[in-house]
């Protein structure tokens, strides 16, 4: 019997428990985990200073609601606000809630309606974040989608230049396009995208929600671009497996959100907001995240000599520790003989193989995954 709606299409693996970057499933086989919860558990499984932070405030409360004043809400948007270049911060419970809050400031600031966002983007599954996705299989059977949504290719600076005008209210962006295939957008298209949003007044909204927390070896990915977005979307990395999102604004943004405008009810939670407390005074240390850059840079050259021979593979990229190995043929059939194997990846789009270890995996874990990534020939096991 099963009494799920089958919206995933589930692997054959039930989790017992899980370490650092080693899940062991219920039959007691070990694997290397490089999908970490999707970019989510970027600290590795339980971490100590997260278990401690949640058991702690576990003690105090759990939930008292937002009519309340919160010292840890205080805390951890301060620490957000200091890692980044905005001024506000909006707590919610998932990346499509922080995208949603972010498309409704951007109506509600500019009193403009139209956002422009990019072909092979993911942005979420609600009905704003899902019209504001750029990909036809993500709408399908959806419709009527909501309004004034306008695609266009990613990284092409002359299809924004000629779409752009004062009508426009935002442009939504990934630094790195994950769902889409592991794409990372080039610094003249994105710095371009900050220039024509200044020209004609749309706001910068920048979705982190994969990219941030550390991910790509900076808090935040758009910081390898010194660029100053109006408006930063944060979740999945965040909690560090606890449910929780955020929106960050601009100071001038603070009057279209006042009392009424928007809320949640579960937003800003504690024990959540524990784990993000916890989660991002590790992640958001200068050593910490050039770590993160060294171990991604090394396990780039590593792939790149173990996949020399191997005429499938057209480019591997990314940034960090979020990177795609891109093939001429769908990789279905060898990411589940890699998970066989006992190393878990995920797909990005039919082509991608994209790797998420956790930002704290050892370099001897990362030989092991490449080693298993060469003695399974992509050729033997793509359609
Ligand atoms: C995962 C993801 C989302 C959606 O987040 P949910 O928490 O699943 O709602 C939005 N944007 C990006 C870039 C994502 O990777």
């Amino acid at each position: 019997m099963d009494a799920l709606f089958p919206t995933y299409a589930r692997w054959d693996l039930t989790v017992e428990s899980a370490e650092g970057a080693i899940i062991v499933d219920n039959k007691g086989k070990k694997y290397l985990d490089f999908v970490s919860g999707i970019a989510v558990c970027n600290l590795g499984h339980r971490h100590p200073a997260v278990i401690d932070a949640v058991e702690e405030q576990l003690k105090k409360y759990w939930h008292v609601s937002n009519l309340f004043k919160s010292d840890i809400q205080q805390e951890v948007a301060g620490k957000l606000v200091e890692n980044s270049e905005l001024d506000a911060v909006f707590f919610c419970n998932s990346g499509a809630e922080a995208n949603e809050a972010a498309l409704k400031l951007a109506r509600k600031y500019t009193q403009k309606s139209k956002v422009i966002t990019f072909l092979q983007s993911f942005h979420g599954r609600t009905f704003g974040t899902m019209a504001a996705t750029g990909q036809d299989k993500i709408h399908s059977g959806f419709g009527p989608l909501l309004q004034e949504f306008v695609y266009l290719p990613y990284n092409d600076c002359e299809a924004l230049e000629e779409a752009m005008d004062d009508s426009v209210a935002a442009v939504m962006v990934e630094v790195v396009q994950g769902e889409g295939g592991v794409v990372p957008g080039t610094e003249t298209f994105l710095k371009k995208i900050q220039e024509l949003c200044e020209k004609s007044g749309a706001l910068f909204i920048i979705d982190e929600v994969q990219t941030g927390i550390g991910r790509t070896g900076r808090a935040f990915a758009h910081q390898h671009f010194n660029l100053s977005p109006d408006i930063i979307t944060l979740a999945k990395g965040l909690g560090s497996g606890l449910p929780v999102g955020a929106m960050l604004g601009k100071e001038k943004l603070k009057e279209a959100f006042g009392p009424g405008s928007h809320g949640s009810t579960f937003g800003g939670n504690p024990i959540s907001l524990a784990a993000a407390k916890a989660t991002l005074s590790i992640i958001c240390q200068d050593e910490f995240l050039a770590e993160v850059e060294k171990k991604g840079a090394y396990l780039k050259d590593e792939l790149s000599k173990a996949l020399t021979d191997q005429d499938l593979v057209t480019e591997i990229r990314g940034s960090g520790l979020m990177l795609g190995i891109a093939c001429k043929a769908e990789v279905t059939a060898y990411v589940t003989k890699l998970r066989e194997n006992g190393l878990l990846v995920l797909q990005a789009g039919p082509n991608v193989i994209r790797l998420l270890p956790p930002l704290t995996v050892s370099y001897e874990q990362i030989d092991e995954a490449v080693k298993m990534i060469k003695n399974n020939s992509i050729v033997e096991y793509s359609a």
